[in-house]
């Protein structure tokens, strides 16, 4: 079935969006699904800062049944003179840590001539926000098979988001996941604001699974939670959360990160909410799943 989205500029974007609006489900490794039943809650810190760093988030997630990690390897950062990620260093802590933990890796690719590298060493494939219309990275992410996770751009509209998206499945890949991470307001209280509304018009209007970002949406630690329930009421199939064994130290996004002691109350409050919406979270299960598959127990 195909439905119009409601966007009121839609007269002057000429695209040939092919919207349907049935939920696609992306099939993920290790048996992960996003789009599907259940909800998929990906954490992580903002950067890879060192071994040890992201090995203490992913062993708290891992307690927790969480199995996809994030972690950005080369960041964009509004002032050069900012922390700019370990670059190819960050992405083999990544692989290596995840690994270990039988996790799956989400990381962000800031140009085309990253993109082999990233798509090396990680499970998805991040578009961030500020490269939301950076078409030639949008076309060689549509000509490699990993799935993308295209974040909306922080001044964007939703068709515009849209057409970005079709920017990547024109060139093949049809795996995209859209994140919702806030967009510009006028309110300086927030980073952004959570646009629940796209979520749910994302939702129920095209075929894109939806997840939301709470973290950059907010900028602020104790609204994380809050903004997630939102989310996930408003249909979201996902989070990606940024956490941070000691987010007053963090070398990016320290005050909208989670510390490791809050993440056990986290992801039971995002249980009942999942819950609530008929919904299980889908990391736990595929972990138990795994663990099973291991121990021969199919
Ligand atoms: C991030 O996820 O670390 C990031 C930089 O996000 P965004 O592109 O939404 O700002
Ligand atoms: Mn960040």
């Amino acid at each position: 079935m195909c439905r119009d989205i409601y966007v009121a500029d839609q007269a002057d974007i000429n695209v040939g969006l092919q919207i349907m609006t049935n939920t696609t489900t992306i099939s993920l490794p290790n048996n992960l699904t996003i789009g599907g039943d259940d909800i998929l809650l990906m954490a992580g810190p903002c950067s890879v800062e060192s071994y040890e760093q992201t090995y203490a988030v992913a062993k708290s997630m891992q307690a927790l049944g969480l199995c996809v990690l994030r972690g950005g390897a080369f960041k964009p950062r509004t002032s050069p003179d900012a922390f700019q990620g370990l670059g190819l260093d960050g992405l083999k802590i990544l692989r290596a840590i995840a690994d270990e933990f039988g996790m799956l890796v989400i990381s962000e690719a800031l140009g085309v001539e990253q993109l082999t590298m990233v798509v090396e060493y990680s499970d998805i494939i991040q578009i961030g926000s500020r490269n939301m219309q950076h078409f030639p990275l949008l076309w060689a992410a549509g000509e490699q098979p990993k799935p993308i996770l295209l974040k909306r751009g922080f001044m964007s509209t939703i068709l515009e988001w849209l057409a970005a998206a079709e920017h990547i499945t024109s060139r093949g890949n049809q795996k995209i996941i859209l994140c919702e991470r806030g967009i510009r307001s006028f309110d300086s209280s927030t980073r952004n604001v959570l646009d629940v509304s796209a979520i749910a018009q994302i939702k129920t209007s095209t075929q894109f699974p939806i997840i939301a970002d709470p973290s950059h949406a907010t900028g602020r630690a104790d609204l994380v939670p809050a903004a997630s329930r939102a989310a996930i009421a408003a249909g979201a199939d996902g989070l990606l959360v940024e956490v941070h064994p000691n987010p007053e130290e963090a070398l990016s996004d320290g005050d909208q990160s989670l510390p490791l002691e809050s993440l056990p109350a986290f992801v039971e409050d995002m249980r009942r909410i999942a819950s609530a919406m008929g919904r299980g979270l889908e990391s736990k299960r595929s972990a138990s799943k795994l663990s099973s598959q291991k121990s021969g127990d199919f």
